[in-house]
């Protein structure tokens, strides 16, 4: 027995005739080209129908804060120190409104599966972090929110957060993760972080670095903790802001080096363009590390939202489909292959990073069913096409009204 039928559908990787699903239970029951059931249908009308996009780094807690911060000069530092000055007067439900508004927004843009950073310090305490747990249960309907815990102002420099971050994880914090380029000691932190890690069975997420400066780098010593505990395939890096810098040759090396080591990176295309260069006044350098490139070596990347209307991006609807065509755009990455591969970095390449086992329109995964106005992944990076109807777990979740233009008769 049936509960939806959804028509017509394109799917990644099945070219040819549109196929029919069929939802039972919230999951997957059935794929064929013709299932013939009485239960309540969807036309897809040959629309490219996906899993979701799957967001793997964006800041729910500090979203939508323009309005108390006073940015000038648009340098990472004043985005720190604004955010924190600005934190002193989050409560729990602020905190749960201002994400809320950008979770909202991010479903209504097709995503499915979301990790958001938290961060967790003396100041704050845990405030943030219950606020997301709450939004985390009140929109299970629509997402599956993954809560990495972290400390985004220093951990050895910042006595009393390291007993947060333990609080948070044995509260049910997802995972942990790091910011070792604002710790008076990154590398005590980076091995810190793989010990708690360990201590609660989490994957890692860190806020590696973010700088152009390629002299020095924290990314050989990710790569030797993580083999050293054993954890290839459970460790991100964001930003990773100086891997823009190197050679290309050394890129290449670096990017073979992350492969072996099992490290997924994390690219940021919005934050970083703000935020780096700001000492140059012409020739701007991009700061943006090629992830596609990286792909090609076999390194997991993803393209993320990171921060949304804070002084570190004062910009962001949450579509990730509009992110990968920045992306591309930056990258010049422009032929239909190199459009496709920036569909895989919003969609299957996050949801690797993420160890999501279950993502995908196959039979016996979750009916996450998202419906884009186009047919194909590399057109729908080319022109941000929007997301026009979801399904999460076969109820539908969001839609979207198709502009309607009226020529004269
Ligand atoms: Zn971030």
């Amino acid at each position: 027995m049936l509960d939806l039928v959804l028509r017509n559908a394109r799917l990644l990787g099945r070219e040819g005739a549109t196929l029919d699903i069929g939802v039972a239970n919230g999951t997957i029951g059935e794929i064929a080209p013709r299932i013939a059931s009485d239960a309540p249908q969807e036309d897809a009308a040959g629309r490219l129908v996906m899993p979701g996009f799957v967001e793997t780094h964006i800041h729910l807690d500090k979203s939508c804060i323009l309005d108390r911060c006073a940015s000038k000069d648009g340098t990472l530092q004043e985005a720190i120190t604004q955010v924190a000055r600005a934190k002193r007067d989050f409560t729990e439900d602020d905190i749960y409104a201002r994400g809320r508004r950008t979770l909202e927004k991010a479903i209504s843009h097709g995503t499915t599966r979301m990790r958001t950073h938290v961060e967790v310090d003396p100041r704050i305490g845990l405030k943030s972090f219950e606020a997301v747990r709450r939004l985390k249960r009140d929109y299970a309907w629509a997402i599956d929110l993954e809560i990495c815990v972290f400390p985004q102002e220093g951990l050895l420099n910042d006595p009393g957060t390291e007993e947060l971050l333990i609080a948070a994880c044995e509260a049910g914090a997802d995972l942990i993760g790091g910011c070792p380029y604002t710790d008076s000691d990154p590398h005590g932190q980076i091995a810190r972080i793989f010990g708690l890690a360990q201590r609660f069975d989490l994957d890692i997420d860190f806020h590696l670095d973010f700088d152009l400066d390629a002299s020095h780098m924290n990314l050989g010593e990710v790569c030797r903790q993580t083999t050293a505990h054993r954890y290839g395939g459970r460790v991100a890096v964001g930003h990773v802001t100086k891997l823009s810098a190197l050679l290309g040759e050394k890129l290449d090396e670096t990017a073979r080096q992350l492969a072996d080591a099992g490290v997924a990176v994390t690219v940021l295309p919005a934050t970083d363009l703000f935020l780096m260069g700001r000492g140059h006044d012409h020739n701007v350098p991009r700061g943006v590390t090629p992830a596609h490139r990286m792909v090609a070596h076999g390194v997991t990347c993803s393209v993320a939202t990171n921060n949304v209307l804070n002084p570190f991006t004062p910009f962001g609807d949450c579509s990730l489909v509009r992110m990968a065509n920045l992306y591309a755009n930056i990258a010049q990455a422009g032929t239909p292959r190199e459009l496709a591969a920036c569909f895989d970095l919003v969609t299957s390449l996050p949801a690797k990073l993420m160890n999501l086992t279950d993502y995908g329109i196959a039979v016996g995964n979750p009916a996450d069913l998202v419906v884009l106005d186009n047919i194909g992944p590399g057109e729908a990076v080319a022109e941000i096409s929007p997301p026009l109807l979801g399904f999460k777990r076969g109820r539908r979740s969001f839609v979207r009204a198709s502009p309607i233009l009226f020529p004269p008769v």
